[in-house]
């Protein structure tokens, strides 16, 4: 037997009295809170009434028309779905989710046809941009667990994410100020979830749905809060170009639709390909060049250096080894900071930083 509470409309007057709803063998009991009965509907004459979602709301059939219970305990609620047959709640739900699968499964044949047709890196370029973001989120959810797996060597007995520990916080709250004036600039349908993780390298990482990593080393690298900005804005390019996706698609391939038809990605070697390709975030440069060309853009529009990205990727590109894959693996980097001041030409470099000096400190000491 489960005791969870309810509220009760008796369907005569519209008060709501807090009730205490037991799970007996046949029927649902509802007592007063001082232990008195108030009815028994038994599971068979329970009916399930239209409620917004995480609310039950039942009544009795051959009951007085109004009255009413209504659950949020979400255990009590598992519990009575299991209870009474006769309510049918998932009923829609099983429908829906038929219709889902008919769907993805006409896409996934289709898709068939068009790798055939088209090739995967062709492909990859014209589904990337039609692949909902809701499946972008959960796709970027199943990898983040990959990637944070990944990112964490496990040599540091504090946590991979910096800006936990007291010492931290306010590093991590100059970090919500920075991220918060790029977001606002760039008005994404997506949600940033950015970390600032232990690694030492220079880098950052875009995954798909949003999440973006920023390594510790690069937030020491930074001189200013608009270099480590302009970084991010160019991470952000990813975000919104879909870069991760598209190269996920290209990877993964096929397996991908068919974790996009069944709606799991947490399955096999999906992830792992997945994690690895974004970690590893090998784009060609004419997708690194648009993903500058945005950043530039995004900087100067969140009222930041659009020229700080040429700045600090000139300066850490000309040390002898900065251990970073991002400059590395960014092929061409004279080239790049040369065009990344020819975009930036036309646009206003602000007197002030992005960040007060205080903020920029406490930033600078996210991680300890
Ligand atoms: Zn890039």
């Amino acid at each position: 037997m489960m005791t969870g509470a309810g509220h009760y409309f008796d369907g005569t007057t519209s008060a709501r009295h807090a009730v205490t709803i037991e799970t007996g063998p046949e029927a649902l009991r509802i007592l007063r809170p001082d232990g008195a009965a108030v009815g028994e509907w038994p599971y068979g004459e329970l009916r399930a009434q239209p409620a917004p979602d995480h609310v039950m709301r039942l009544r009795r059939a051959g009951g007085p028309e109004l009255a009413r219970l209504e659950i949020h305990d979400p255990a009590l609620i598992a519990e009575i779905d299991r209870l009474a047959d006769s309510l049918d709640r998932s009923g829609g739900t099983e429908r829906r989710l038929r219709k889902r699968v008919i769907g993805w499964s006409i896409a996934a044949t289709v898709s068939l046809v068009l790798v055939a047709v088209f090739g995967l890196p062709a492909l990859s370029d014209r589904l990337a941009p039609l692949i909902p973001l809701s499946v972008e989120r959960r796709l970027g959810a199943a990898v983040d667990t990959q990637v944070r797996a990944m990112l964490d060597t496990g040599r540091s007995d504090k946590p991979l994410e910096c800006g936990a520990a007291d010492a931290e916080k306010r590093g991590r709250a100059a970090l919500d100020t920075l991220i918060g004036r790029l977001e606002g600039a760039a008005g994404l349908p997506i949600p940033f979830k950015t970390a600032v993780v232990r690694r030492r390298e220079a880098n950052a990482i875009a995954l798909p749905g949003g999440h973006i990593y920023v390594f510790e080393g690069l937030v020491s690298q930074s001189r200013s809060p608009d270099e480590l900005a302009g970084v991010i804005a160019h991470e952000i390019g990813h975000v919104a170009h879909r870069d991760g996706t598209r190269s996920l698609l290209q990877a993964a391939g096929l397996s991908f639709l068919f974790g996009m038809l069944l709606g799991d990605f947490t399955g096999g070697g999906l992830v792992v390909i997945a994690a690895r390709t974004v970690v590893q975030s090998a784009y060609s440069r004419e997708v690194e060049a648009y993903a500058d060309l945005y950043g530039v853009n995004l900087m100067a529009k969140a009222g930041g250096d659009p020229r700080a990205l040429a700045t600090i990727l000139e300066r850490i590109a000309g040390a002898t080894d900065s251990g970073s894959t991002l400059w590395r693996d960014h092929p061409e980097t004279k080239a790049r900071v040369a065009s990344i001041n020819a975009m930036a030409a036309g646009l206003v470099t602000p007197s002030r930083p992005l960040l007060s000096p205080p903020e920029w400190a406490a930033l600078q000491k996210i991680c300890g």
